[in-house]
């Protein structure tokens, strides 16, 4: 059995089939991962037989939910190693991000890169920073030795993505946090792609803040957290008001919470939270360096297969993580798309929200295949089959 055949799970996710039973080739994990069983079990438990509100009642059902909610916190903390009080649960990585684009203190510059996903661009618009751009490097890594010519004492925050969506290229992020944290600067790391598919401890990275969305990694939409060293939470003031994030409230002045529920007004995500610490559960039961090395090699299958065709063209580095961009010449990736899906096999096309980064690379979008655990080589055979017949039909 060679090691991409060792975690694939298919009979775990009902997703998996079509309408019609047949298998479906989903290679579209970077976008949303499908969901195991254990998940949707929680989830139906906790919107069913378990369901009441958090935080609030005083009867026993609410009580027995306020403590699954605040474990679920705990088992996603644990999950890339920070402490229960450090994650605050947002709407996903988007809204974590928002979160401290909004809420920082000190909004002077900001360091991003070229190749990050439009959730980590523009909130740092709309909160109103001035916006560095360090460039990609031509095997599409974020340049590190160019960001260490462009920190200054200026700088509040670097933010980058761990794993970048389009070409699944990995950061050095330690050398990114002793590069920010060297001009006094915080990190901000955009870990919606590595979570899945990585191990992450935020310790080890030496990081500050860890944005992630519970959708791709095999949870529940609606829900993700954003850690955040506890002295930083405690810095931010309240973002929005509302239920939950009040310590006192008077017409005259309010005061807040302190740090998670702080960042938490209203009526949270229960049940999403109770699907996000089943997912991580189910993950984690396989050990995510497994998953790590299980993606390696149906991307190293992957880009061996297209690196044959003299009419593909690949982007990225060949260690990238779970995710390959290609280019079939003269076939644009949505009539590629289109003609896979006729196959049961599901690819991304497009500009994955990474508008700047087709720019550098010079084209307006590409077509990605993005693993997750249960992705297998029967998986990648359909998707290499799909790309001949398209190359037929387009004669
Ligand atoms: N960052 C990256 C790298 C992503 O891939 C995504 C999702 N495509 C996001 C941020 C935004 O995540 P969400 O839409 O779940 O908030």
């Amino acid at each position: 059995m060679s090691s991409a055949t060792i975690i694939s799970r298919k009979a775990d996710f009902p997703g998996l089939l079509t309408a019609d039973g047949e298998p479906w080739h989903y290679l579209d994990s970077a976008a949303t991962a499908q969901k195991p069983k254990a998940v949707i079990d929680a989830v139906t438990r906790s919107i069913g037989a378990d369901y009441a509100t958090v935080h609030r009642g005083v009867y026993s059902r609410s009580a027995e939910m306020t403590l699954g909610y605040e474990a679920a916190r705990r088992r996603v903390a644990d999950f890339i190693g920070g402490a229960q009080d450090e994650i605050v649960f947002t709407r996903g990585a988007t809204e974590a991000i928002n979160l401290v684009a909004h809420c920082w203190p000190d909004k002077r510059r900001v360091l991003l890169s070229e190749l990050e996903h439009h959730s980590n661009i523009v909130p740092w618009q709309l909160a109103g920073w001035q916006i560095d751009v360090c460039p990609v490097t031509d095997d599409g890594r974020i340049d590190l030795e160019a960001a260490a010519d462009m920190l200054t004492e200026e700088h509040a925050i670097v933010s980058f993505a761990h794993v970048s969506n389009v070409l699944g290229s990995v950061l050095d992020a330690k050398r990114a946090a002793r590069l920010a944290h060297g001009v006094g600067a915080k990190l901000l790391l955009d870990g919606c792609q590595a979570v899945p598919r990585l191990p992450v401890d935020v310790a080890a990275l030496d990081c500050d803040f860890y944005a992630f969305s519970a959708h791709k990694l095999y949870g529940p939409t609606g829900i993700g957290a954003l850690w955040g060293r506890a002295d930083l939470l405690d810095a931010m003031p309240p973002w929005q008001g509302g239920g939950a994030m009040i310590e006192k409230v008077a017409f005259g002045t309010s005061t807040y919470a302190s740090p998670p529920q702080r960042f938490e007004a209203g009526t949270p995500a229960i049940v999403e939270a109770i699907g996000f610490a089943a997912a991580c559960d189910y993950t984690a039961g396989f050990g995510m360096d497994a998953i790590a090395r299980h993606e390696a090699a149906l991307v190293a299958q992957t880009r061996d297969a297209l690196g044959a065709m003299n009419d593909v063209s690949l982007f990225g580095p060949d260690e990238s993580a779970g995710i390959v961009s290609f280019l079939l010449d003269g076939i644009h990736p949505h009539d590629l798309g289109t003609i896979l899906d006729e196959e049961n096999v599901a690819i991304r096309a497009g500009h994955h929200c990474a508008q700047p980064l087709m720019e550098r690379l010079g084209v307006s979008a590409t077509a990605r295949a993005s693993f997750g655990l249960y992705s297998d080589e029967d998986d990648v055979a359909a998707l290499i089959r799909g790309i001949e017949r398209t190359r037929r039909i387009f004669g």
